[in-house]
């Protein structure tokens, strides 16, 4: 393939370069001693136009695409820049943050006609790097890779990871390990904290440009049937604040419901866009256990599991803070109205996450008590430890008899015998004459997550120079419901005598 060819590879826009100056700085990555393409999502590049079965079969292109992918050479229309941002970290406020180790290439528009940003992470230092070496190790962007894609496969808004290229250069860490950038997807990198830096510095102009920005790539309409074009609305940043909050609340909610500690909800690790970003110190949570915490770090448990949706809020009201310039110009009459869109969150989250809990149940219609059949149940998984994934795919087999799966799960089982006959009788209720509850229960609740001790298993060999059980973790936790056979040792969590499992930020 000739080069120009390969330069076209990608159709890149430049749409935040063009119009939100002041929020970034052009810069170039490292150039890699000896980048080297070690996984490419071929499904994913292909809705972004990307051939890269074939350039990753030939070598002169692979070599190519992995100097592009490594921020090495820029590739044709891209304007590699670094975004500028601020943020709330254990809720104090950083001024300055940005991408310290990231550029976005650009955007390039998806099969589906959506602006998708292409950035990289890892690909050296930048002006934001403050005493950061601007780079990411192998193991840290396998893993963000492996989740991201779960997650996605988990039918939870996300980031995806397009590409891990290794860069040939030892990084120092604890100890020395393997370089590596990591081509991550998103629909957009604008922060809670992109706000916080034009907010913080009273750059009204630039808010409210970075506000209609975001509103004409993400929230074009709101309720398109029963309100106008979000523009046209009496105040659109009212309403884009409300669509914001909307896409947080089902976001927590989605994590919620499949057991995803994210770690470090920071406002800079907040997406505009709803999406999940900085796969970090995340994990997913074997037993049922409401104050899980995973980070090394969050030793006051701000980041704990059932903190999430609190956490989600906070992070709203920073946002709010930075648009009542917006809203109206008196500030105490921007708050009066903006007060009762972060009053609604709770009841709004609450019913997302209802509304997930009545899929996972195998319900297919709303009644008051669904709330505490759900909570009786929880209630009885924290107090018995019982491993959150396996139950609700046990429910399944409950419902036609099979016990044995759940009575395997509690160590006293009666209390679950009770709740079962409630459960049964709702059941019972359910509206919708061919509504198969196993199928649906079993194409919402997970078999398959992504185990902290598999994930650590896949990475130290990976940093070893084997990819195998990376790839083969990755085949089922983008694969997560249907049954496998020969994977059973997916299915459950760590050996009982496992310490505990903790995660680092910023590795
Ligand atoms: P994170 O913990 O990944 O959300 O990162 C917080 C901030 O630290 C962001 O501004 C990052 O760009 C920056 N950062 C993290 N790791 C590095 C690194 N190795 N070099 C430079 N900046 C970094
Ligand atoms: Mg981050």
């Amino acid at each position: 393939m000739a080069l120009n060819d390969f330069n076209a590879a990608l159709k890149f826009e430049n749409s935040f370069a063009e119009q939100l100056d002041g929020l970034y700085a052009f810069a170039t990555g490292d150039s890699a001693i000896q980048p080297e393409l070690v996984k490419i999502n071929h499904s994913l590049a292909q809705t972004l136009g990307l051939d890269s079965q074939r350039l990753s079969a030939e070598p002169e292109t692979a070599q190519l695409l992995a100097a592009m992918l490594s921020g090495g050479t820029s590739p044709k229309g891209a304007k590699p820049l670094s975004q500028a941002y601020a943020g709330h970290q254990f809720g104090h406020l950083n001024h300055q943050l940005g991408d310290g180790r990231a550029l976005l290439l650009g955007e390039v528009i998806d099969t589906e006609g959506c602006r998708k940003d292409i950035h990289l992470k890892g690909s050296g230092p930048t002006i934001f790097s403050r005493n950061g070496d601007g780079k990411a190790t192998l193991g840290p962007v396998l893993r963000e890779y492996l989740i991201a894609e779960a997650m996605h496969s988990l039918q939870v808004p996300t980031t995806r990871a397009l590409a891990v290229v290794i860069s040939g250069e030892k990084v120092m860490r604890s100890q020395l390990l393997t370089g590596a950038v990591l081509t991550r997807v998103a629909s957009s990198h604008i922060r809670v904290g992109t706000f916080q830096y034009a907010a913080s510095r009273n750059q009204t102009e630039t808010t409210q440009r970075l506000a209609d920005y975001c509103i004409a790539r993400h929230y074009p309409k709101v309720k398109p049937k029963v309100k106008p074009e979000i523009k046209q609305a009496d105040n659109c940043y009212l309403d884009f604040f409300r669509a914001v909050a909307d896409k947080q609340a089902l976001l927590i909610a989605k994590w919620m419901n499949i057991g995803f500690v994210h770690g470090v909800m920071n406002t800079d690790n907040t997406l505009i866009c709803g999406e999940t970003i900085d796969y970090g110190p995340c994990a997913f949570i074997d037993q049922y256990d409401p104050q899980a915490v995973f980070s090394s770090i969050d030793t006051q448990r701000r980041y704990a599991y059932q903190n999430q949706a609190s956490i989600a809020l906070w992070n709203l009201a920073r946002l709010a803070e930075t648009l009542l310039p917006l809203i109206a110009a008196d500030e105490e009459q921007a708050i009066t109205l903006i007060n009762p869109i972060l009053q609604d969150f709770t009841e709004t989250y609450q019913q997302y996450w209802l509304a997930g809990m009545r899929l996972k149940l195998g319900i297919d219609n709303a009644e008051e008590d669904d709330l505490a059949l759900a909570n009786d149940l929880l209630q009885m998984m924290a107090k018995q430890q019982v491993d959150f994934t396996q139950l609700f795919r046990a429910l399944a087999f409950a419902i036609q008899g099979e016990t044995s799966l759940v009575r395997a799960l509690f160590k006293d089982p009666q209390p679950f015998y009770i709740w079962q006959v409630s459960w049964s009788q709702r059941l019972a209720r359910n509206t919708a004459p061919a509504f198969d509850a196993i199928a649906k229960m079993n194409a919402i609740n997970p078999l398959y997550i992504p185990r902290n001790h598999k994930v650590e298993e896949a990475l130290i060999a990976a940093e070893a120079g084997d990819l195998s059980l990376f790839e083969k973790l990755l085949s089922v936790v983008t694969d997560p419901y249907q049954p496998r056979d020969g994977f059973e040792e997916y299915e459950g969590p760590a050996p009982a005598k496992a310490t505990r499992y903790v995660t680092y930020c910023g590795t």
